[in-house]
């Protein structure tokens, strides 16, 4: 659902702006507003996730059809103008803090790297990452370091190709790992790697893929299956929580908190040792980290600080939120930076409490999933 939003404080230029009319259908956020994307429950948004594209060339199971989706016509989409003018406004205005470029599948945008160039060149501090599923990375990393890129995350749920070809429905596992491989070299360190276990089909590899991370000085992150599946096929007897890969990886590591502050991130954090098989105690130092991000089972919506922009500009305040606010058509329509900012702080003054997926039965008949996928939404 697009939501219009009435915005009841004073226009800066003129009033009403462009885009503006038509009552307001949810609430609105008091007149003497704080400064930056902060919501109803003091929360403020400084970590911007911004989609280049709906487009991938994979198919995972839990994110999209096997058939693919229809992709958005190439009108619909963000231009590179257009994405670099509303991070502009993010961070000059709104207090955005770090950015993380995502999809879809971000490196089969052709523009990319003009894109990542244009956002260095315009904030020479800011921490831009991004999310891949790392196909063609090889032979790009080099390029994106170049053209200003921070630091990378790659998705790789498994080592063994068949296990692979089947999670993501493409034989590209050496592509993924050559691109792995490459991001390292290229200087696009630390490498985060992003795991989501399926049931009877990568949860045993859990302690192996670990294993080969460690060796590699990548950071994994197991990720809770969420359902936002294209299929629809998501229950919540089949995901695999925070607790099983807990125990999971526990055949071979003990895991202790890892002392670093979270402050506000997805993944918890752990210290990862060996275990002694005769004791179950941890042995020799600490091998490095892993995290694990139980959206589902253990929720951090009271610390959120995302902010979500989909490819063709629509804002979303929460992956789960039903609730859209339409930038782009707005910024088409000729507003200026302030009406722009503005209706970006209105969409996040209404982001919901919780994601509400931590409820009993969620796979129950009333349980209502969003509309859109994780590659439409931008993960
Ligand atoms: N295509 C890129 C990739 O796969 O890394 C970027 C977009 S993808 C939507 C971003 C992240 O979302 C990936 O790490 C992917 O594993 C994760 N993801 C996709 N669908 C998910 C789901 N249903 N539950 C949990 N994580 C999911
Ligand atoms: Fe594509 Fe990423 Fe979704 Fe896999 S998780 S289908 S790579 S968008």
């Amino acid at each position: 659902m697009t939501v219009q939003l009435g915005i009841p404080q004073p226009r800066e230029e003129g009033s009403p702006g462009p885009g503006t009319s038509g009552p307001p259908q949810l609430p609105g956020r008091p007149a003497g507003r704080a400064a930056g994307l902060v919501d109803r429950y003091g929360r403020r948004a400084t970590d911007m996730r911004l989609s280049l594209t709906d487009k991938c060339n994979l198919r995972c199971t839990y994110c999209m059809p096997a058939e693919g989706l229809e992709w958005l016509a190439k009108q619909a989409v963000m231009s590179a103008e257009e994405i670099v003018r509303i991070v502009r406004i993010g961070v000059d205005l709104l207090g955005v803090r770090e950015l993380r470029l995502t999809g879809g599948e971000p490196l089969v945008r052709a523009d990319l790297l003009d894109i990542i160039a244009a956002l260095r060149q315009a904030h020479p501090d800011l921490p831009i990452s991004m999310t891949t599923n790392g196909v063609g990375l090889d032979k790009k990393a080099a390029g994106l370091k170049a053209a200003g890129l921070t630091r990378i995350n790659v998705s790789l749920d498994s080592l063994h190709e068949e296990t692979f070809a089947k999670l993501t429905r493409r034989p590209f596992l050496n592509r993924v790992l050559a691109g792995v491989d490459a991001a390292w070299a290229a200087g696009l360190g630390p490498v985060k790697l992003n795991a989501v276990l399926m049931r009877g089909l990568n949860d045993a590899e859990s302690p192996a893929l670990l294993a080969w991370a460690l060796g590699r000085g990548y950071e994994l992150r197991f990720i809770e299956q969420m359902p936002l599946d294209a299929d629809h096929g998501w229950t919540r007897r089949d995901m695999i929580t925070a607790a099983e890969i807990r125990e999971l990886l526990s055949a071979d590591y003990v895991l202790s908190p890892d002392p670093r502050a979270r402050d506000g991130a997805p993944a918890e954090r752990f210290e990862v040792r060996h275990r002694d098989a005769g004791t179950a105690r941890a042995t020799g130092p600490a091998l490095g980290t892993v995290g694990i991000i139980a959206s589902v089972t253990e929720p951090f919506c009271s610390d959120c600080r995302r902010t979500r922009i989909t490819a063709e500009g629509k804002i979303m305040s929460c992956l789960f939120s039903r609730e859209e606010v339409d930038l782009l058509g707005l910024l088409r329509e000729g507003a200026s930076d302030g009406q722009l900012a503005e209706r970006w702080q209105d969409a996040m003054w209404i982001k919901p409490k919780a994601h509400g997926m931590d409820h009993v039965g969620l796979d129950a008949p009333d349980f209502v999933q969003p509309d859109r996928s994780m590659s439409a939404i931008g993960g």
